[in-house]
């Protein structure tokens, strides 16, 4: 287990790597603890969560609600939960939301730890203290920026995991490699989805490159003012679709990208977007979808990076630079309808 501290606006966030979930209970103490974690999770490792007080809530973005955070508040009074008790949440990036959002409520607020399950989760959702629920079709519309005290990283919560959240955790891995790191892009390329799956210490490396990646750019800018905007790649599109059309997060990203992509040609000359789609497809992703452009655009209209009439796009120069440019609606509008 390989420790790094890193300090997010004066707060102290311990990263345990190559770590072992039987390590928990040397971070934290067992009998002030309480575990959220998700069905799915629950099942396929039941050994490792005996002795634990688990809440396990039913797994899938459509209980990243409200009434889900209703539930576990309720749970958490029952289990005798207060100020000096340690949430943690051991799942996929819903239950990490969840559990920080909860947290940073619950008697208002109180200690939080991540064990990220999902390939997402470890490269992504678990890193950077963003915590929040779903509103009808609007990804995270309330919640909190607030760090977790821990994050502990076990890649063999992996060999459970499904394809489809393999492919899903590769296209936020692929966006990292698109706005800062070409290198990143190479490796992908010369590497299978297949051959990470197989050689979990080949993945555990590919982890940790990429939670340094985002840890960095939170580090900069923890409460998105600038480049943190750029984690937003493939996203302001891709929000929009997800649930619109029940693709996965991974999936509706991908697609973002791709017309991201086809923006950038148009708006910096990005010349590597053919690099970018095959990279997604290698790793299982889609890219040209046809959807709904009025639809789209009138849920980017109530994006939360929208000013009145502009959307703040992110968009690639080349591979490896992100950049944000602000976009009138029209524009869009007109971009969508051209490819
Ligand atoms: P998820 O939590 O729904 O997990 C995906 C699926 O994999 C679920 O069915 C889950 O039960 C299952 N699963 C997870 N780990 C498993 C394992 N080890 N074995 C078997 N099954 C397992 O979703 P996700 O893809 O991990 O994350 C997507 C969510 O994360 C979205 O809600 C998104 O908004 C959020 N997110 C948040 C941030 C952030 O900064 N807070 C960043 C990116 C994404």
């Amino acid at each position: 287990m390989k420790k790094k501290v890193f300090h997010f606006s004066g707060k102290p966030v311990n990263y345990y790597f190559d770590a072992s979930f039987d390590a928990l209970k040397t971070i934290v103490p067992i009998a002030s603890s309480v575990i959220i974690t998700d069905e799915n999770v629950f099942n396929a490792h039941k050994k490792k969560f005996k002795g634990w007080s688990t809440i396990v809530l039913k797994p899938g973005e459509q209980y990243k609600v409200q009434q889900t955070v209703d539930v576990v508040i309720d749970q958490l009074i029952e289990l005798g939960a207060d100020r000096q008790t340690t949430l943690i949440g051991v799942g996929g990036g819903v239950i990490t939301d969840i559990t920080g959002y909860v947290a940073s409520i619950y008697m208002r607020g109180i200690a939080v730890g991540f064990v990220p399950t999902s390939l997402l989760a470890m490269v992504d959702a678990s890193i950077g203290g963003k915590n929040g629920i779903d509103v009808g079709v609007y990804k995270n519309m309330v919640g909190i920026i607030r760090q977790p005290n821990f994050l502990l990283f076990d890649v063999r919560f992996l060999k459970s995991l499904p394809l489809s959240e393999w492919q899903n955790g590769f296209a936020e891995i692929i966006k990292h490699g698109a706005i800062k790191d070409a290198a990143l892009i190479k490796q992908l390329h010369s590497h299978t989805l297949a051959a990470y799956k197989k050689d979990l210490s080949l993945t555990a490396k590919l982890v940790e490159r990429n939670v340094m990646i985002k840890t960095k750019v939170v580090l900069a800018d923890e409460f998105e003012k600038a480049d943190r905007k750029l984690l937003n790649f493939g996203h302001t599109l891709g929000h929009a679709l997800e649930n619109t059309y029940e693709l996965s997060h991974g999936q509706a990203i991908s697609i973002g990208m791709t017309y991201a992509a086809v923006i950038a040609e148009q708006i910096v000359q990005f010349k590597s977007r053919n690099v970018l789609v095959a990279l997604l497809e290698k790793y299982g992703l889609p890219t040209y979808a046809s959807f709904n452009i009025a639809k789209a655009v009138s849920i980017l209209q109530k994006d939360k990076k929208k000013t009145k009439d502009a959307v703040h796009y992110i968009l690639v120069e080349k591979i490896g630079k992100g950049v944000i440019h602000t976009i009138p609606f029209v524009t869009l509008e007109k971009i969508f309808k051209g490819i």
